[in-house]
C-alpha cells in the first residue's frame, strides 16, 4: 500500500475507534483466519456479581458469606470482587485473614477465625482433596450449564457451600462474532472458568470452538499451539491474565477498557468498548491491502 493509503487507514481507523500501532498491524490483520476472544471483561463487561447462593445443610448464609467474604476481599479478582461485595452488603463486618494466598486461576485460600478456609473453582476444590457433595454438585453443574461461574466454599476442608456468580455478555458480542464468520474467520472463546461455562457462554454467541480452564500462565502456550497448528491467530482481550497471550498472537488486539500492559503488548488498540470494532479492523486491513488470494 502506498503511504497516502495507509494515512487513510489511521484517519479511517481513528474514526472506528482503532489505533494502528504500525503497518505490520494492518498486515497482520489481513492475513488473520482465527480470532480468539478472552471471556471475563472482553467478550463479557467484567462486572461480576453474586446472583444464587447455596449453604450446605447445617451452614447458614451469613456464616458461608463471613469465610468466603474474608478471602475473597484480600484477592483482586473480578469473581473475589462479587464475593467480597455481597459479604459486605449483608454483614456488618467482615474479620481479618491471615495467611492469604491466592492461587491463580483457580481461587484463594486463607484462615479466618482460625479456620482454613478455601474459596474457588471446583477444580480447585478437587486439587485439594476436597470433594463436593452430590446436592451441592448438581447445583453448581446447573448453575454452570447456564453459563454462570461458580465458586465453592470450604471450611477446615468440608465444603460450606456454593455461590454463582453471573456476568452479563456484552450487548455488541453475538453481532461481533457474525460479522467476524462472514469475513471467513472461525472464532474460539479462550478462559480460565470451567469448560460447561465456557460452552454456554461460546452458545449465546455463536463462537465456534472453546479453550476453557486454561491458567493465566499456560494462555500464550495455548496461542502458540494454534499456530504451530497452521492457523493465524488474533487475540482479543484486556490485558487481565492474557497479555502474553497478546504477545504472542499474530495480532493482538487490547480492548482499551484493560490495562497499561494490554496496551504495550498489543498491535491494534480498540478504544471502543463495542466488540464490533474487531471484524471492522479485519475489513479496515482488507479495504486497505487488498484481499489476500
Ligand atoms: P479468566 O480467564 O476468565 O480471566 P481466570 O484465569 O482469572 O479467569 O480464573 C479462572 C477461574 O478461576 C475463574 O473463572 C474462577 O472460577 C476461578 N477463580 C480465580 N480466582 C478466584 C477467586 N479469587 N475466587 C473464586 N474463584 C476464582
Ligand atoms: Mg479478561
Amino acid at each position: 500500500a502506498t503511504p497516502t493509503a495507509l494515512l487513510a487507514a489511521s484517519g479511517r481507523g481513528a474514526q472506528l475507534g482503532i489505533f494502528i500501532k504500525s503497518h505490520q498491524a494492518l498486515e497482520s490483520a489481513r492475513a488473520i483466519d482465527t480470532v480468539v476472544l478472552d471471556k471475563t471483561g472482553t467478550l463479557t463487561t467484567g462486572r461480576m456479581t453474586v446472583v444464587d447462593v447455596r449453604p450446605a445443610p447445617g451452614v447458614d448464609r451469613a456464616t458461608l458469606l463471613r469465610h468466603a467474604g474474608a478471602v475473597e476481599d484480600a484477592s483482586e479478582h473480578v469473581v473475589a470482587r462479587a464475593v467480597s461485595d455481597l459479604a459486605r452488603r449483608e454483614l456488618d463486618e467482615l474479620p481479618a485473614v491471615a495467611d492469604f494466598t491466592s492461587l491463580a486461576g483457580l481461587g484463594a485460600c486463607g484462615v479466618v477465625d482460625g479456620r482454613a478456609v478455601l474459596v474457588g473453582s471446583a477444580r480447585m476444590l478437587a486439587e485439594c482433596g476436597v470433594t463436593v457433595p452430590d446436592d451441592l454438585d448438581e447445583q453448581r453443574t446447573r448453575w454452570e450449564a447456564d453459563g454462570r461461574t461458580t465458586v465453592v466454599v470450604a471450611v477446615d476442608d468440608a465444603v460450606a457451600g456454593v455461590l454463582a456468580v453471573a456476568d452479563a455478555v456484552k450487548p455488541s458480542a453475538a453481532r461481533a462474532v457474525a460479522r467476524l464468520h462472514r469475513l471467513g474467520l472461525r472464532t474460539a472463546l479462550l478462559t480460565g472458568d470451567n469448560e460447561a461455562t465456557a460452552r454456554a457462554v461460546a452458545a449465546e454467541v455463536g463462537i465456534d470452538d472453546v479453550l476453557a480452564e486454561v491458567l493465566p500462565a499456560d494462555k500464550a502456550a495455548t496461542i502458540q499451539e494454534l499456530r504451530e497448528r497452521g492457523r493465524t491467530v488474533a487475540m482479543v482481550g484486556d490485558g487481565v491474565n492474557d497479555a502474553p497471550a497478546l504477545a504472542r498472537a499474530d495480532l493482538g488486539l487490547a480492548v482499551v477498557t484493560g490495562t497499561d500492559v494490554a496496551l504495550g503488548a498489543a498491535d491494534l488498540i480498540l478504544v471502543r468498548d463495542d466488540l464490533d470494532v474487531v471484524p471492522s479492523a479485519v475489513s479496515l486491513a482488507r479495504a486497505t491491502l487488498g484481499t489476500i488470494r
